[in-house]
């Protein structure tokens, strides 16, 4: 029985999160009613904590399907993960793929509409994907609620940002790393799982307990309270790297960044926030190399993260370092906010 009203954490501003009741939606067509079990709390959602949000926050949900409208094909009981950007399908990016960079994107779930910290999420089934849909039968353990959410933010924000890279450098053979946070983290695994894990990836950052995840996820931490990037990378017996992904979103780190950045290198920028200043000439014209950014992902690469997370599921699921139940948000982004932690999960 799926219940008319359900208590939905309310970001009320100032860093308080209390409850409210809210009308459980019904689905109409085209629409799935996801029962959320799970959602991964992100950095992205400081302006809501803190200023507050007349939506319910949560765009890394995870769930299974309670009802569903009129023209899907979705049957009740399928397990899958919410896409964050509610694209249309039908404009010329869409058309190419690029759900990501949607023209008409219609919302941006826990943004602008209700997302995962209410107990049900409704959804276009457009960008709902099944997860229980591959035969996990050779595999060990079956994929959890909270695993799952592995295949948004941390799998497909950085997996996308490694194929931007690879667009125009065909040879990674070493990498860098800007922030230890959930998305470095990630950042750091989906490089290891792309380009195997002898592939050299400095990663930095001024937490000691992220950078401790970071080496063992089989990073080479660089604390930057210890001294500058280059003499870091220096230390680990490095010089110059093929590849630099910032997820601080911080100035210092990004022009750090090039400061390491080889001869035909690529600099993918995902963190947002600050800014960025070239000398074109030395920096891009000369070295020929390509600053790029990346945001999200497109919906088609989640059957690939899918694979790749129930082969590396062990090793994947150390980035989510906390969970705890939707009456502790409060605490929950508290902890967050702290910033030595890996992912933390709502579970429901
Ligand atoms: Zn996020
Ligand atoms: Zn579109």
């Amino acid at each position: 029985m799926i219940p008319t009203t359900m208590r939905a954490p309310h970001f009320a501003g100032q860093g308080r999160i209390d409850f409210i009741d809210k009308p459980v939606p019904q689905p109409g067509p085209g629409e799935l009613l996801i029962q959320v079990h799970a959602n991964a709390l992100c950095g992205s959602e400081r302006g809501q904590f803190f200023n507050g949000a007349n939506v319910t926050p949560g765009h890394e949900a995870t769930g299974v399907v309670v009802a569903v409208g009129s023209n899907t094909h979705t049957t009740v009981g399928t397990s899958g993960a919410v896409f964050l950007m509610d694209f249309c399908g039908e404009c010329r990016n869409c058309k190419q793929g690029a759900t990501n960079q949607c023209l008409h994107k219609r919302a941006d779930m826990g943004f602008n509409k209700d997302g995962g910290y209410g107990p049900f999420e409704l959804v276009h089934e457009t960008i709902f994907f099944a997860t229980d849909t591959l035969d996990t039968s050779h595999t060990s353990a079956p994929l959890t609620p909270t695993d799952a959410t592995l295949l948004l933010d941390v799998m497909g924000t950085n997996g996308h940002a490694i194929r931007r890279a690879q667009l125009v450098h065909r040879d990674i053979q070493s990498a860098l790393v800007s922030g230890a946070g959930p998305i470095g983290l990630g950042m750091l695994a989906m490089l290891k799982i792309t380009h195997g894990q002898d592939l050299p990836v400095y990663i930095s950052d001024i937490s000691t307990g992220r950078l401790a995840l970071a080496e063992q996820l089989g990073g080479m931490p660089i604390n930057l309270k210890d001294g500058a990037l280059d003499e870091g990378v220096r230390k680990h017996g490095g010089e110059k790297v093929d590849a630099a992904f910032d997820t601080s979103g911080k100035q210092v780190a990004r022009q750090a960044a090039l400061t390491v950045l080889d001869k035909c290198g690529v600099f993918v920028c995902i963190g947002h926030g600050e800014g960025l200043t070239l000398n074109v000439s030395a920096d891009l014209i000369a070295t020929e190399r390509a600053v790029m950014g990346s945001e999200y992902f497109c919906f088609d690469e989640l059957p690939a993260n899918l694979a790749q997370l129930h082969q590396h599921h062990d090793y994947l699921r150390q980035i989510i370092t906390h969970r705890f139940g939707v009456e502790e948000i409060q605490v929950a982004f508290e902890l967050f906010w702290r910033g030595e932690t890996g992912k933390i999960v709502i579970e429901q």
